[in-house]
């Protein structure tokens, strides 16, 4: 509150509790200066239930005491941790790369709500969620979908040839391979498969991934793929 809105608070107190008026014009600008030092921090009023009239009227209604500037600094002060306690920290929509960034937006939405300027943000799973999502951040998630982004992911599949097979598969509605034990190479479930070295004395010589499956794993996985497909269609069977 700035000196104006002070006078005006005091004037409305003076209204309620005539004991608060002070007529010699010294102590009224005693008074003022003050009341104005100790709760230059308080908002006259917030859009969210803040109203320090409300609470000078709440106190000369309830105390029998005269009001004296921490009756107002003190429901402050509740009405913030309040607030704050309430607050969860919604994901910032900045690049979450950029640390700063993301910092500052954390502590200015925490300091608007401690203030009363904006509502707490509640966890998402109490509130409705989707349409909850600030809509900078939902149109980041839409580009990604994945915590690799679609370029990165375009740019390592080249080095992990077997990984997009398999996800090429998936992408397609084919069965997926990797997701059966080969019978073949014996690579457990989500490993490739290996292809054998043989050495110039005819023995093993170590293995080397394969970037794609072998065809009996292929159709086992294939197999499999129909069976749970029958299943889920017969529930009732079961
Ligand atoms: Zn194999």
């Amino acid at each position: 509150m700035d000196r104006r809105e002070i006078a005006a608070l005091l004037a409305y107190i003076g209204r309620l509790d005539p004991r608060t008026i002070r007529t010699n014009q010294g102590e009224a600008r005693d008074q003022l200066a003050q009341w104005h030092e100790l709760l230059a921090d308080v908002p006259t009023a917030t859009p969210h239930g803040w109203d320090a009239s409300v609470a000078a009227r709440q106190h000369i209604r309830t105390s029998p005491y005269q009001i004296v500037p921490a009756d107002l600094a003190r429901p402050w002060e509740s009405y913030r941790r309040d607030r704050l306690a309430r607050h969860s920290d919604p994901t910032p929509s900045v690049d979450p790369d950029d640390q700063a960034a993301w910092s500052a937006e954390l502590a200015g939405t925490r300091r608007a709500v401690a203030a009363g300027t904006t509502q707490p943000s509640q966890v998402r799973a109490i509130t409705t969620g989707q349409d909850e999502i600030e809509p900078r951040l939902a149109a980041r998630l839409r580009e990604i979908g994945s915590c690799i982004p679609p370029a990165a992911r375009a740019a390592l599949a080249p080095y992990r040839p077997a990984r997009a097979a398999r996800e090429a598969a998936v992408a397609q509605g084919k069965p997926d391979a990797l997701s059966v034990r080969c019978e073949w190479c014996l690579a457990q479930s989500g490993e490739p498969c290996r292809r054998r070295g043989i050495g110039p004395d005819g023995g093993a010589r170590g293995t080397a991934p394969r970037d794609t499956p072998h065809p009996g794993r292929l159709d086992l996985a294939a197999a499999q793929q129909a069976q749970q497909t029958a299943q889920a269609q017969q529930p009732a069977l079961a």
